[in-house]
């Protein structure tokens, strides 16, 4: 049982002003594997505060030496990846495959972003003539402060990597709050951070919900900015909460992305890429493909070969290597899907039923044909394995389709021509296309979305440079 009723503040674990506490509940299993804190904002208070007075001497610190603590990070995450995935495993119900692709992708974002800080460094001061008679300039990049870093559950370690690599790298000092849901592998980066010798106060850590840590962490007038992952309706609030101030916000917000199969696609190809953007993470991702619009020529065949994949997926313990699917993250995400399996009554689905494990928080994947496109299931982000298809008579209609969304996060294109899907990829409202591959985020690419899915990206360049603020020093030519 792991109690998690301690806050991670200037370097100390330091016991936290809530007396509220979660239960921590095996998804599988079913049994509790530990609480956490609900927070209080006396946390916040204590925590902020810390961020402010490391602030002077982390900015002062050079990049490179901020480069070495980044590496340092992905050596302490290296060190325990195998109590790591087994811990996110448990806690989230992914399976243990997926949990360790979690701590490559984690382990890699700090890596890229060391090597970022260490570029950084040598730009700042570059001279920039820009052509004004008698005048010169240097540009610098100096970090924007402390921030607030708020992630979602969906995957541990990788979204709060996405964060506090660059936040980092920058120069901002972090006060970070992972998902009460998944509290239990982000709590070993604290230890990692005092191995990895940041000095107090660079990187807090605190538990809690978003009354207790959430809500007043993105309020405090002493958190110059705030990058939030997570939900729509919780996103707005942080929006609202940092207009006082005129506080800037990262946020990467939900998705409805669709996958486009053309009639001259590969059939087992794009059956294997539709399977991966709905099921894998049971189909908790942001970015899942969970709207299939497929060429009328080939919808029959795609439909069949879909559903005969979907009926022959193991669920069972994410533990076990055997398994394709675990559990939904808890009961109550367990419940929201089974919402909409309500809704979907008297749609067309043919896929088989599954029998589902006799224990765990499990819904079985499916497949629904030709959903209208007003109907909840088609429109709602449903983070959960369930498919919503429709057959179109050609590429324009399939974009039309496509576009006709609130969000605009990812989409993929199934192809035999990928100079045409290239074409369509040019005209579809996501921040990633993928062509004839699924679900690619390196830690160099750029990730976010348009529309409703976000403002910002996240990795590469543009992730560091949303925790910089450019300065340009113009001064007399010598
Ligand atoms: P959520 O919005 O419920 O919670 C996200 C985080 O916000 C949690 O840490 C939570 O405690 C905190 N929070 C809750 N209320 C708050 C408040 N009032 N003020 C500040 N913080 C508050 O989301 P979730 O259920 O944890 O995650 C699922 C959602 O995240 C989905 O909508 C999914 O699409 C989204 N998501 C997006 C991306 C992306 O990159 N675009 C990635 C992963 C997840």
């Amino acid at each position: 049982m792991h109690a998690l009723t301690e806050q991670f503040i200037d370097n100390a674990w330091v016991a936290s002003h809530a007396e509220a506490r979660h239960p921590l509940i095996d998804p599988y299993r079913g049994t509790p594997i530990g609480e956490v804190t609900a927070g209080d904002p006396a946390d916040v208070e204590a925590a902020v505060a810390a961020a402010r007075r490391a602030l002077p001497g982390w900015r002062a610190t050079p990049e490179a030496r901020r480069g070495d603590h980044l590496e340092a990070i992905a050596a302490g995450l290296e060190t325990r990846r195998e109590a790591l995935a087994a811990l996110s495993s448990r806690n989230n119900g992914k399976p243990l495959a997926e949990a360790h692709q979690d701590l490559d992708d984690a382990i890699a974002c700090y890596r890229y972003y060391a090597a970022r800080a260490r570029v950084l460094g040598e730009r700042q001061g570059q001279r920039d003539d820009g052509g004004i008679d008698g005048l010169t300039a240097r540009r610098y990049w100096e970090p924007i402060g402390v921030v607030g870093l708020i992630t979602p559950w969906n995957f541990p370690l990788v979204s709060s990597a996405w964060k506090l690599a660059p936040a980092l790298a920058a120069g901002c000092t972090v006060v970070f709050k992972p998902s009460e849901v998944t509290p239990l592998p982000e709590r070993a980066l604290a230890e990692i951070v005092l191995e990895a010798g940041l000095p107090p106060g660079v990187v807090n850590l605190l538990h809690g919900d978003g009354p207790g840590i959430g809500a007043p962490l993105s309020r405090h007038p002493g958190v110059d900015k705030l990058s939030f992952t997570g939900s729509n309706p919780v996103g707005e609030t942080v929006m609202r909460a940092a207009a006082r101030g005129v506080r800037p916000v990262s946020l990467e917000l939900g998705g409805k992305s669709p996958i486009l199969v053309t009639e001259d696609a590969d059939l087992a190809q794009a059956r294997d890429l539709v399977m991966a953007g709905i099921c894998y993470n049971a189909g908790q991702m942001c970015s899942a493909t969970s709207r299939l619009l497929v060429h009328e020529r080939l919808a029959d065949a795609l439909y069949a070969a879909i559903d005969a994949a979907m009926g022959t997926l193991r669920l069972g313990d994410p533990l076990a290597t055997e398994t394709d699917m675990g559990p939904l993250v808890n009961a109550a995400q367990r419940d929201r899907v089974r919402g909409y399996l309500a809704l979907a009554e008297g749609l067309h689905s043919e896929t088989p039923a599954l029998a589902l494990p006799e224990q765990g928080c499990f819904v079985a994947p499916r497949l629904y044909r030709e959903v209208p496109t007003t109907s909840r299931l088609w429109r709602e982000e449903i983070f959960g394995p369930l498919l919503c298809a429709r057959r179109v008579a050609s590429d324009e209609e399939a974009i039309a389709l496509a576009n006709d969304s609130d969000y605009g996060l990812a989409a993929s294109v199934v192809t035999g021509d990928p100079t045409r899907a290239e074409a369509i990829a040019r005209r579809l409202e996501a921040g990633n296309v993928w062509i004839n591959c699924d679900q690619v985020a390196p830690p160099h690419a750029s990730w976010g979305g348009m529309k409703g899915s976000g403002i910002g990206r996240e990795l590469g360049e543009a992730g560091l440079a949303a925790y910089l603020e450019p300065k340009r020093v113009t001064l007399p030519r010598r």
